[in-house]
This record gives structure tokens, C-alpha cells and sequence, in this order.
């Protein structure tokens, strides 16, 4: 079934192969974005769960070369709890003239609001979600990156209600994840509290009212059409559904260092997007190289696993 190549092997997933590294073991199709097929995998160097992103070509037309390029420099440089993080970015091909796929490496998440939005949550999590999702935009705007595309298969949870957004949108299919090949695992059948750990609080009624009334004060606020008098995200995150999370480190961390000032403004012929991106590619190789990657607290931490996988 795996046809081995140095470091890499392929394994077949659906009508994809799938060359990745040896380290990235029991590959499992969960989801298809505008951009290609995700799996989840085992690190087996980090011990770990991980999702494999492949991009075919994403230099093939202009569209997909710049949306690529774009959310590889933005992986890259933003670090936040409610951002999707980045853990490693590879080629199986040799050469710039050679190169075909992109991979992207990152953490591996429990299920995506598609899934989430059918089910009966309490204000807590309700509001918790929001209050991430806030964080996470929040922290976008604050470098400048507007997503533009923000949808329920574009956030993904944990069990524990843990919230990341996962790319920095661009124009895109409609919510194609819904996983109509038998080859990927809806997870959408399973009970709610296994996708989202639930444990209902008791039912308290005043409670309730009060939460339900300010989630329809905070819902009409953010669903004015005229942005002018629309809420913005600060206001939102000071409105008292979502204020009781609110967490100043989370809230209001620094801005991330965007690199590529001119981003939203490239145009380049494929053969340009394939250098810009492959470029990108062999940068990623040559940090980790040195065994410097960032935690999710902005830690700096050397990563043996780099050493001799990446090389
Ligand atoms: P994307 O192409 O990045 O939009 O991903 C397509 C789909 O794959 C998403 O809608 C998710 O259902 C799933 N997915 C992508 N990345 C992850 C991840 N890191 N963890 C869990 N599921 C993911």
C-alpha cells in the first residue's frame, strides 16, 4: 500500500496520494477545502494527533497560488490560541523546477461549527465559542488581515470547547466538507456531548432569561446591515454575553508581525507564485532547522524532532 522514498512515503487516500513524511503515521481523510484533502495523522516523533493539509499545485492558476501563498505567510507569522497553529510545512519534491505539493502540518482539532451549529448548546458554551471567535478575529484586525470569508467549516472546536479559526478565507467554495464520499468520517452523527464534552448545568430559569435576552441584544447588534452602526468586534467583546470570558492576554495580545507588507497586493505569473511559495517552503525548512518553533504561548523551544526530520 506505501511506496517508500527517503524520508517520505505515499499512501493512498480516496483519489489522492498522500506523500508525507515517514514521521506522520495512520492517515485518516476528515474534511476537503477549495484547496484540497485534510487527514488526520499521528506524529509519531511528537506523539501527537496532527491534521495533513495537502495542496496539489497551488501555484496552478492565480486564485489558488495567491490564496496559498497567503496562508502560508499568515500561518506562519501569527501565533494565538484561537488561530489555527502551524507545526510544519513540507514538499516531497527535491527541486523548485520539481515541485508539485505543498503539505501543511497542524494541529489536529475534534470537529468543525458544520457540525456544531445543529446542536442544542447552553449559553456557556454558546458564548464561550463567540467570545474565541471574537479573540481570534480580533487579533487578525489587529495586523491588518481581514478574513472575508469567515464560515462554520472555516472554525473548528475541541471537545473541551476549545475554538481555532483555521485559514484566512479569500474567495472559496461553499461548505464542501460536507463529507459526501464514503471515504471521510462525518463526525456529524455523534452526540453532542462527545463532540463538545457537555455536562448541562441544571436548568436555572432567571438565568436563562437574562442569558437568552442578551444573546438576542448581542445577535441584532451584530446582524446590522449598514457596517457604520454595526457592532465592532472590540464592542462585542465588551458586551456583557461575552464579557464574563473575557481575558486581557487572549483578548488583546500583541499583533502578529506581518513580513510581506505587499500580501493582498501580488500579482505574478505561476511560474513567479511557484518560486514565491516554494520560497516559503524552504524558509519553514531552514527555521525549524535550527530547532527554533514557537509554542502556543510564543515560547521559543528547540524541537530535536526538526533536527532530523526536516533536514
Ligand atoms: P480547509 O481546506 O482548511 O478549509 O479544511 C477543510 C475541512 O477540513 C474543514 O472544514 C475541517 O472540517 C477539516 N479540517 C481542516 N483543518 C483541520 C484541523 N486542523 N483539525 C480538524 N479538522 C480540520
Amino acid at each position: 500500500m506505501s511506496e517508500e522514498d527517503g524520508n517520505f512515503y505515499s499512501v493512498q487516500v480516496g483519489d489522492s496520494t498522500f506523500t508525507v513524511l515517514k514521521r506522520y503515521q495512520q492517515l485518516r481523510a476528515i474534511g476537503s477545502g477549495a484547496q484540497g484533502i485534510v487527514c488526520s495523522a499521528l506524529d509519531a516523533v511528537l506523539g501527537i494527533p496532527v491534521a495533513v493539509k495537502k495542496l496539489s499545485r497551488p501555484f496552478q492558476n492565480q486564485t489558488h497560488a495567491k490564496r496559498a501563498y497567503r496562508e502560508l505567510v499568515l500561518l506562519k507569522c501569527v501565533n494565538h490560541k484561537n488561530i489555527i497553529r502551524l507545526l510544519n510545512v513540507f514538499t516531497p519534491q527535491k527541486s523548485l523546477e520539481e515541485f508539485q505539493d505543498l503539505y501543511l502540518v497542524m494541529e489536529l482539532m475534534d470537529a468543525s461549527l458544520c457540525q456544531v451549529i445543529h446542536m442544542d448548546l447552553d449559553h456557556e458554551r454558546m458564548s464561550y465559542l463567540l467570545y474565541q471567535i471574537l479573540c481570534g478575529i480580533r487579533h487578525l484586525h489587529s495586523a491588518g488581515i481581514i478574513h472575508r470569508d469567515l464560515k462554520p467549516s472555516n472554525i473548528v472546536v475541541k471537545s473541551d470547547c476549545t475554538l481555532k479559526i483555521l485559514d484566512f478565507g479569500l474567495a472559496r467554495t461553499a461548505c464542501t466538507n460536507f463529507m459526501m464520499t464514503p471515504y471521510v468520517v462525518t463526525r456529524y452523527y455523534r452526540a453532542p456531548e462527545v463532540i463538545l464534552g457537555m455536562k448541562y448545568k441544571e436548568n436555572d430559569s432567571e438565568h436563562d432569561k437574562l442569558k437568552t435576552n442578551q444573546a438576542r441584544d448581542l445577535l441584532s447588534k451584530m446582524l446590522v446591515i449598514d457596517p457604520e452602526r454595526r457592532i465592532s468586534v472590540q464592542e462585542a467583546l465588551n458586551h456583557p454575553y461575552i464579557h464574563v470570558w473575557y481575558d486581557p492576554a487572549e483578548a488583546d495580545a500583541p499583533p502578529p508581525q506581518i513580513p510581506d507588507k505587499q500580501l493582498e497586493e501580488r500579482e505574478h505569473s505561476i511560474e513567479q507564485w511557484k518560486e514565491l511559495i516554494y520560497k516559503e517552503v524552504m524558509d519553514w525548512q531552514e527555521r525549524s532547522k535550527n530547532g527554533v518553533v514557537k509554542d502556543e504561548a510564543g515560547e521559543l523551544f528547540v524541537s530535536p524532532c526538526y533536527l532530523s526530520t526536516v533536514a
